[in-house]
């Protein structure tokens, strides 16, 4: 065995020889494959998957990774036989929901590029004969979708990584990782050690172990998963091949594929069997292969009877093979993907079906070679999770809970209910009194609106709701617009990520990071991206100058963590610069509306008057007893301030403020109205309206990018696309009619032609019309253009608007 490589995998799963195909394809051929089982039968889940690829998602990178594995699997072949058929998917519906939502389903194949088209029960039954089409209220075809035969899939990239020069070791078994002042080192096996600056974790439902080894959290859960092969069926005698469609029947968690004159039958209709990573079964020990555990019947019973009503041949017909497989999910149902911030040249690419290998064996390529991935992964960062999230007790909780989830329909706004209350903020029981609605966020309880605002609802601007998107809402978000409007609004934003950058080296590292200019005067606050070496924005951010070597960056909750690994991972190694979290030890409120200023000085003596604290302006001010610190800025396009106080004075402070207010109309306020005023000042989010796919001259953000001011990462593909210009743009779009509201990822089309996607969308209270966000190509993001958007299969129409469509001079946030 090879004593060095370059890079080393751990697994020849179907991600990691997936891994190696493209690593040696880029030029990196110095790779070593390490696997404990056979090759080629090497009893990972990829041994057993029986292979199905649906390529719809309501993720638009899951996607893309489905559709570039589609099309290289299809370019695959082991011995002159293809390692994937395209037999198309059929999805059916038997609920009226499932129905609505195959609809809007059909609406991100538009969105992403996937061919779909919706069709009756009797078309999808004449695909698969064995269908009942009365139990069948409709259908979608995806025809590119189909099978992949993983094990010989996995054997083509191997053997062509191996024609390119990368070595496998099969029977193998990785026992250790070997550190040394935070980076890899080597890894060790059973056979030897092999030194390594940078190690690929594919080892799926083992990661968990090989991430111990490193001491780095890889949060992901094996759970068993039921798949059976029927005995041969009468109706498909003398088939050798597959001429059904794969097919899914998700209003009972399940679906069927052919295997010649059998049906194979998956289900994930049974309540989750978690297993520990510990409890997995070692090669030899097992009964079949290791990521197989017993049959369990009692399990599959409901399973089976769903499927002989659903198609009748199955009646009576026997099982010739059965078994509990496992693969690995995920606290978020996504892949975790990327090099882990706390040990340099600790890569993983783990919790990633068969249906998105090959994609993922692309991006992560891409990413050890040149530094970046093509395609923007923030859904799937490794370094994407807060400290909870990496606990046995979470993982295991909303591991088993995206697995029950796994067919459901799910809402954009739809909450996990366990484990919840993790992360509280000192206004909690004010807003509990106040009858607050929470959502969850990064693990913080977060108002989404007030009960209590109840009487302050009016008919005023509201669009008529009905179905989809009356859900997970309420007409009081409404009047907490209104109210943040017309008087004064109370937010909670103590969820915000507020690190403090410190040191002689901070303002230059600010610099090279930041895509605004960074060097300036104290207590001046500064809107900025930061960019990636292509100018896609890797973040968005404030930052403000508290000293001269001292700033604060403040970001969202969510995106706290990518956020932070982006600085880390950029910080200089001498120490000149460090990042301090902050984010639990302050709170924040946001005190935004006309009357805020009047509401403030009723409790601070300190001049607010715009000469002396002036809009993008940061002072210190004691807000009664509590020091306060406190930013002239506002995400909803009123005068204002958020206001952050050492957490255990918070509740003090809402209670200050509201008190101080009370005669004024200040209203408690929630994230529901929030992103309605955000989106009329046409604030952008990022994950959502921007991140890496995306530049900020696309997204409207050159304001933001000082090419002027000297060096900075990203400085040069600005510079480029400037020269050359945009062919996309970041356009607002209001839908026609008044009483219509879109929620976000629907295809913006003119005519059959799909344009982009929505970003963004809410309901413009103020304004009285629905809006989007979404790029368009210039031809079409003039003011004026008429466009439509699909939602759940309707046209609705809609014209690209000029921004922002409320208070465009920006009086109301100088005022
Ligand atoms: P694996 O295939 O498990 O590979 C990991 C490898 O790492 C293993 O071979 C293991 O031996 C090796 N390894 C682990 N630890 C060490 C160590 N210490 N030293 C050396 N080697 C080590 N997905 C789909 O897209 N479509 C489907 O239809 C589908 N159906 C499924 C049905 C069932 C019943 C199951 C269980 C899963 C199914 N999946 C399906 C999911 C899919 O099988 C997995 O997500 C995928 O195969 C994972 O691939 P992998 O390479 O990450 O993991």
């Amino acid at each position: 065995m090879r004593e060095h490589a370059d890079v080393v995998i751990i697994g020849a799963g179907i991600v990691g020889c997936a891994a190696a195909y493209h690593l040696t394809r880029m030029g990196c051929t110095d790779v070593l494959v390490v696997e404990q089982g056979s090759l080629f039968a090497a009893g990972g889940s990829t041994s057993h998957a029986p292979g199905l690829m649906f390529q719809l998602n309501s993720s638009r990178l899951v996607c893309t990774l489905a559709q570039q594995s589609v099309a290289l699997y299809g370019s695959l072949a082991v011995e002159g036989q293809p390692c994937f058929l395209p037999v198309g998917s059929i999805e059916i519906a038997t609920t009226e929901d499932r129905w609505r939502d195959l609809k809007r389903k059909a609406g991100w194949g538009k969105s992403w590029g996937v061919e779909a088209h919706l069709i009756s029960a009797q078309e999808a039954a004449r695909m698969v004969p064995l269908l009942r089409a009365d139990r069948v209220l409709g259908a979608i075809h995806v025809p590119s979708d189909g099978l992949a035969a993983g094990v010989p899939v996995s054997e083509a990239m191997a053997r062509a990584a191996m024609g390119r020069g990368a070595g496998f070791e099969e029977r193998t078994t990785v026992t250790g990782i070997e550190i040394e002042r935070g980076r890899v080192r080597a890894v060790l096996t059973d056979r030897g050690r092999v030194a390594t600056e940078r190690v690929l974790v594919c080892a799926g439902i083992w990661g968990p172990a090989i991430g111990r080894m490193a001491g780095v959290s890889i949060p992901l859960i094996p759970v068993q998963h039921q798949y059976v092969r029927t005995a041969p069926l009468p109706q498909l005698a003398g088939e050798t091949g597959v001429s059904h469609p794969i097919l899914r029947h998700q209003d009972r968690s399940m679906y069927f594929r052919q295997h010649g004159e059998c049906y194979g039958i998956g289900s994930y209709g049974h309540e989750p069997l978690l297993v520990e990573v510990d409890r997995i079964p070692h090669q030899g020990e097992a009964p079949v292969m290791p990521s197989m555990l017993p049959f369990t019947a009692d399990d599959f019973a409901p399973a089976m009877d769903a499927a002989v009503d659903l198609l009748p041949a199955l009646r009576g017909i026997g099982l010739r093979d059965a078994f509990n497989g496992m693969f690995s999910f995920t606290p978020d149902g996504q892949s975790l993907l990327g090099e882990s911030i706390d040990v340099s040249g600790f890569w993983v690419a783990e919790a990633v079906w068969v249906t998105h290998a090959g994609g993922v064996g692309k991006l992560i390529a891409e990413w050890m070679v040149e530094g970046l991935p093509s395609l923007d992964t923030r859904e799937a960062d490794l370094n994407r999770f807060h400290g909870h999230v990496a606990t046995p007790t979470y993982t295991r909780a909303r591991g088993a809970q995206q697995y029950r989830e796994v067919y459901d329909i799910i809402h954009p706004l739809q909450q996990l209910e366990h484990p919840r209350g993790l992360r509280r903020g000192p206004f909690n029981q004010r807003q509990e009194a106040l009858g607050a609605v929470f959502f969850e966020g990064a693990g913080w309880e977060r108002p989404q609106w007030y009960g209590a605002n109840q009487p302050l609802v009016s008919s005023v601007n509201q669009p008529r709701r009905e179905g989809w998107t009356a859900r997970y809402w309420s007409p009081i978000a409404a009047a907490e617009h209104q109210a943040a409007r017309e008087r004064v609004a109370l937010f909670d934003l103590t969820a915000f990520t507020k690190l403090e950058v410190s040191g002689p080296g901070a303002l230059a590292f600010l610099e090279k990071l930041a895509s605004n200019r960074m060097d300036q005067p104290l207590g001046k606050v500064t809107y900025t991206a930061m960019l990636n070496q292509r100018g896609g924005i890797q973040c968005d951010l404030t930052v403000t100058r508290l000293g001269e070597d001292r700033f604060w960056v403040l970001t969202g909750g969510g995106v706290g963590m990518h956020d932070l690994a982006w600085l880390r991972s950029h910080v200089p190694e001498d120490g000149s610069a460090r990042i301090t979290n902050l984010s639990s030890a302050y709170c924040c409120l946001g005190l935004w509306g006309p009357r805020a200023r009047a509401v403030l000085s009723r409790v601070c003596e300190d001049d607010l008057g715009n000469a002396a604290f002036p809009y993008f302006g940061a002072r210190r001010l004691a807000v009664g007893p509590v020091p306060v610190l406190a930013l002239r800025v506002s995400y909803v396009g009123e005068l204002g301030w958020e206001l952050y106080a050492p957490t255990e004075y918070g509740q003090f402070l809402w209670d200050l403020l509201w008190e101080a207010g009370t005669d004024m109309g200040i209203t408690a306020a929630g994230g529901a109205a929030f992103e309605s005023l955000r989106l009329e000042k046409g604030y952008r989010l990022w994950g959502q309206d921007i991140h890496t796919d995306y530049t900020p001259l696309e997204a409207g953000l050159g304001f933001a990018v000082r090419v002027g001011k000297g060096e900075f990462l990203g400085r040069e593909a600005v510079i480029r696309q400037k020269e050359a210009g945009i062919t996309r743009k970041l356009c607002p779009i209001t839908l026609d009619d008044p009483e219509r509201v879109v929620m976000g990822k629907e295809p913006i089309l003119d005519g059959n032609r799909v344009l982009g996607y929505v970003t963004s969308a809410a309901y413009g209270h103020t304004i009285g019309r629905g809006i989007a966000y979404g790029y368009l190509p210039l031809s079409h993001a003039g003011e004026g253009t008429p466009l439509t958007i699909e939602f759940f299969g309707e046209r609705l129409a809609a014209t690209v608007a000029r921004e922002p469509l409320y208070d465009p001079e920006g009086a109301r946030l100088k005022g």
